[in-house]
């Protein structure tokens, strides 16, 4: 199984559709592939959040998965941005630097918390485009949905926009599309 057909199948694994052997297949992808691995995770995470469920569990479990349901772009930061970087960027704003980057992020998580209240079946102030790719991402990825959307509303490529508010680590691969 590729990188992608494993993606495709993720949120298919996690709502328990999958066919026995499609799901022997990606469980020895995700053993293998911490790129995958890792976006498995995410996902989960995600859809804890989406189903509301209560956390029950140790409080470090429960504390993210509140913040990934009122702040879910919040999680992937601390998840994805070391403590310099963000510290670089808290003193950047503070400093009332103007870059591109800022009003991306801002957007980022405006359209991340109405990815998750539509998915919610709640409504959400977002364009008709935007919904759509909601209701049907890529793959089953929010991230592709809204980086697409940040794209076209700032005219600019959507990797570039994902590349700089989330740096890539290493040499895992992207998915952008
Ligand atoms: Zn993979």
């Amino acid at each position: 199984m590729t990188c992608e057909e494993a993606r495709d199948q993720l949120l298919d694994a996690q709502r328990a559709r999958l066919a026995p052997e499609t799901r022997a297949a990606l469980q020895t992808h995700l053993q293998t592939c911490a790129a995958c691995a890792h976006e498995d995770a995410a996902e989960a995470l995600l859809s804890e959040a989406l189903e509301n469920r209560l956390p029950q569990h140790a409080a470090p479990v429960a504390l993210k998965r509140r913040l990934a349901a009122e702040w879910p772009g919040g999680l992937k930061e601390l998840d994805t941005l070391d403590s310099d970087e963000i510290e670089r960027r808290v003193q950047a704003c503070e400093a009332g630097e103007d870059a591109p980057w800022m009003a991306w992020m801002a957007r980022y998580h405006e359209l991340m918390r109405a990815a998750l209240a539509l998915r919610r079946g709640e409504p959400a102030t977002v364009d008709a485009a935007f919904v759509r790719a909601v209701q049907r991402p890529a793959h089953g990825r929010l991230n592709v949905a809204v980086f697409a959307q940040l794209g076209r509303e700032f005219d600019v490529e959507p990797r570039t926009v994902w590349d700089t508010l989330f740096p890539r680590r290493g040499k895992v691969q992207r998915h952008y599309r």
